[in-house]
């Protein structure tokens, strides 16, 4: 049984060759950037007004005779003399002519005279061709996370698609003879299969939309076959349940027989000690083991930050952050824990209905609180680490 810290580490010196694919703005969001990107063209691209107004060619007096207008998207060109005014819109181009915008808060007009209030400032309300960025500035870095500004930045600059690491596709392997499906008659001995659906929901709340779930029941040849198709049919995949060192538990040998270089078996926690680690060239498989909570937990501790990883986040595993503990707490036990928890603010309390069996809890839950091994008392105002999920 390896520590969760040689866990993290395995995993990190065993993450796959990140993939690469060109990827419309619309479907890159929460994708990383495989290249800098330079901007094509200058920000704004023309002398743009920012206010409504009048551009002036502008002279001694506050007297000027209105000669035309120029609306948002106008290409025409008008040439001022001095004391001559256009009337403009923001977004429009102000003529080359113009040294300055007066706002319409600060004119009077009476038919074609227009009379200032004050002197205008040399080139005020005008924004300066690439204002914002020149043509050839970096405007992305290589690694940026694309978020709803980045992309609205890139479609400003004309781009309509951007190289990303691509997100794996992920199949969910669920096993287990007791799971009947939702909606159908619950049975003595049988309980609904929760754990392909909530995992499949944890991936889609991190944008990991490319999933399939397989189905199989606790049978050697039958397990076997399904990895097998799920390997070939996705980079990563999720086994639930069937990892444990019962009878009836055959995700191991299947992964052996399927010739799958384990990374590791078994990690000193709780809850998820089965959580077997593997590589098959450069797919990983994960087998979270079947208790709900428990393979929710080995989810956002390890799954997940690995995803991130192999899509180009800059991320590690094992990221906390500390809290203040809201109440006294002992802890008792021979493995590292991490418990379901709440935090506010900067406090945090340990919920309720801790076994690995239980998501009631869970449910409310914002933030795993982690402690070390041993017997010991923790006090209320204690700093603990927690993972926010
Ligand atoms: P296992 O890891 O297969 O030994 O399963 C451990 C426990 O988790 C058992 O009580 C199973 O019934 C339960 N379990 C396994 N898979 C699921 C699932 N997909 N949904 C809900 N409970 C499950
Ligand atoms: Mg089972």
């Amino acid at each position: 049984m390896i520590t969760i810290q040689e866990a993290f580490s395995i995993l990190k010196n065993n993450l796959p060759e990140p993939k690469l694919e060109m990827l419309s703005l619309a479907k890159a969001k929460k994708h990383t950037l495989a290249e800098d990107l330079i901007a094509p063209i200058c920000m704004p691209p023309f002398r743009q007004s920012a206010m409504d107004g009048f551009a002036l060619g502008v002279h001694e007096g506050l007297v000027y005779e209105i000669i035309g207008e120029i609306k948002a998207g106008d290409d025409h060109q008008v040439v001022l003399k001095a004391g001559q005014a256009v009337k403009i819109f923001t977004g429009a181009p102000v003529p080359d002519s113009a040294t300055a915008v007066m706002q319409i808060e600060k004119v009077r007009v009476s038919g074609a005279t227009l009379t200032l209030e004050e002197q205008p400032k040399f080139q005020m309300n005008i924004r300066p061709i690439g204002e914002q960025n020149l043509k050839g500035d970096l405007a992305l870095k290589k690694g940026t996370l694309l978020n709803a500004a980045c992309i609205g930045f890139l479609a400003g600059l004309g781009f309509t698609e951007v190289l990303v690491y691509q997100k794996s596709k992920i199949g969910i392997l669920v096993t287990g003879n007791e799971l009947i499906l939702p909606g159908l008659p619950l049975k003595h001995g049988k309980i609904y299969e929760s754990n392909s659906i909530m995992l499949d929901i944890a991936l889609q709340e991190s944008f990991y939309e490319n999933t399939t779930v397989y189905y199989v029941n606790d049978d050697f040849e039958n397990t076997k076959n399904k990895i097998a198709d799920a390997l070939v049919e996705n980079d990563v995949i999720l086994i639930s349940g069937g990892i444990s060192v019962g009878d009836y538990d055959f995700v191991e040998k299947a992964l052996e027989t399927l010739k799958v270089k384990r990374l590791f078996y078994k990690v000193k926690q709780k809850p998820g000690k089965p959580l077997f680690a593997g590589k098959l060239k450069d797919k990983m498989i994960f087998a979270l083991p079947g208790n709900p909570a428990a393979s929710l937990t080995c989810f956002y501790v390890y799954v997940l930050p690995t995803l991130q990883m192999i899509s180009g986040y800059t991320i590690e595993y094992g990221q906390t952050v500390s809290k203040k503990l809201t109440h006294d707490f002992v802890v008792s036990n021979a493995r590292n824990q991490f418990l379901k928890a709440h935090i506010i603010g900067d406090e945090v309390t340990v919920l309720t209905h801790q076994n690995s069996s239980m998501l009631n809890t869970f449910s409310t839950s914002n933030g795993l609180m982690y402690v070390e091994d041993g017997g010991y008392q923790l006090t209320k105002g204690d700093l603990v680490e927690v993972y926010v999920i």
